[in-house]
């Protein structure tokens, strides 16, 4: 039997046939299909049904805001993706009226769009004879026809295996034969242990019965970059701005961020050292994004009056409105993890604890618990009230910055703690 009848028989049986973007809508596919870049289906579908909702038509996208269409794309990653379907509604909405382009080589000029993109949307949508050459696709066909790709420079391969996939490219149904070998790539010719004893193709291919070798990416190193958040903090509102330049998250709202070096051993510090304090907020965690892991940790700054601000580019952004914005996925992880905090503090405040303030001379709330472990720890809470403490707050800010400390030292901790105690303590205040 022919490479592709194999394919379409096992299609007839077994392929995905109702995902939600199969219906035959251009602009429903495209969106698909720029979503499903570096993704895979299962997390493509919620952010997919999200966005059909608010934008059922290209009519209703060319009208979006950048910032709208962000929002939908927050947690999705690879934000480029989303500017470029903002600047491809443009282009649709000036150059083509509203509606998008047939010609493959019109399709392939909008911003995003390679060949195998494009011949993914005209073959999905019309059913017109182009094929679809996507990372799942490649690794069958490299097994498939035990291609050494070891010494093969990039741009030989690719047109090796556009040669070979659009031989196999059956004059009728182009959109079942794509379709089904994206599905066969990503569910039974996996990257590890490929499923052969139920793949249409073993009884031809290569890798299963010769198992020349196993295609292992060039895993490229992930660069390590350290990024501390300053959280500022006005009751249940939170200070994000735009990011505008050129970055991973361009267009997204965050804190203020301050990238360091790091390296594992000090990482790995700083863990231990948050671990064991009690009140920490939020736990350092480490985030991937593109080709970058990014190690996390975070300054939560509380403040009694907030300014006025540029409400489009920074905003005090209220955690429990809601507010559309495009927020970055561990942004989106900080604000869950405070939101918690501020009602976990909302039921204590319930239980008020009245103690007498050596700071003020007089009763008022104490903390709600030990901010340090240790005697001084135990004294603060027994001493000190919620509003002495903010007073310490804001004086520590201003000595931290005032003296450039870095609280990852010990030395600049220990000159910080020596003046805790003097401001707290000192007989005349
Ligand atoms: S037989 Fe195995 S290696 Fe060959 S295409 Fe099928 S799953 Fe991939």
């Amino acid at each position: 039997m022919l490479f592709a009848q194999k394919i379409l028989n096992w299609f007839h049986y077994h392929g995905r046939k109702n995902l939600p973007w199969q219906k035959k809508n251009i602009y429903l596919i495209w969106i698909s299909e720029i979503m499903l870049q570096q993704t895979q289906v299962n997390t493509v579908i919620p952010y997919f049904n999200k966005f059909k909702k608010k934008f059922p038509t290209m009519k209703s996208l060319i009208k979006a805001k950048i910032n709208e269409i962000l929002y939908l794309w927050s947690g999705l990653g690879y934000y480029q993706r989303a500017h470029n379907i903002y600047k491809t509604a443009i282009i649709i909405k000036k150059k083509y009226n509203g509606l998008f382009p047939k010609n493959i080589n019109e399709i392939k000029k909008l911003p995003g769009i390679g060949q195998s993109t494009a011949g993914a949307i005209l073959s999905f949508a019309y059913n017109f004879g182009y094929a679809i050459l996507d990372s799942n696709i490649k690794r069958i066909l490299i097994r498939f026809h035990s291609i050494n790709i070891v010494n093969k420079k990039k741009r030989q391969l690719d047109i090796l295996l556009w040669n070979l996939i659009n031989k196999y490219l059956p004059i009728h149904h182009a959109n079942k034969f794509n379709q089904s070998m994206m599905d066969i790539g990503s569910l039974i010719c996996t990257n590890k242990n490929p499923k052969c004893s139920i793949c249409p193709l073993n009884n031809t291919c290569n890798y299963s019965y010769n198992k020349p070798f196993d295609i292992k990416k060039k895993q490229k190193k992930k660069n390590k970059i350290g990024i501390l958040f300053s959280i500022m903090q006005y009751k249940n509102s939170f200070f994000i701005k735009k990011q505008n330049s050129i970055s991973i998250w361009k267009g997204l709202f965050y804190f203020p961020i301050t990238p360091f070096l790091i390296s594992i051993n000090e990482w790995k510090k700083i863990i231990q050292k948050k671990k064991k304090k009690k009140n920490t907020n939020i736990i350092p965690f480490t985030h991937y994004v593109s080709n970058m892991k990014l190690y996390i940790i975070t300054q939560l700054i509380k403040i009694k009056k907030k300014n006025k601000l540029n409400k489009k580019e920074k905003i005090w952004y209220n955690i429990f409105l809601n507010k559309k914005i495009g927020i970055p996925s561990p942004v989106k992880k900080i604000f869950i993890i405070l939101k918690k905090k501020i009602k976990e503090k909302n039921m204590k405040k319930k239980n008020k604890r009245i103690i007498f303030c050596s700071f003020f001379k007089k009763n008022a709330e104490g903390l709600d618990y030990p901010f340090f472990t240790g005697t001084i720890g135990q004294k603060i809470y027994q001493e000190i009230s919620k509003k002495a403490w903010t007073f310490w707050l804001k004086k520590q800010t201003k000595i931290i910055n005032e003296k450039k400390l870095n609280m990852f030292i010990d030395k600049d901790r220990e000159y910080l703690e020596r003046k805790m105690k003097k401001f707290l303590f000192s007989k005349n205040n």
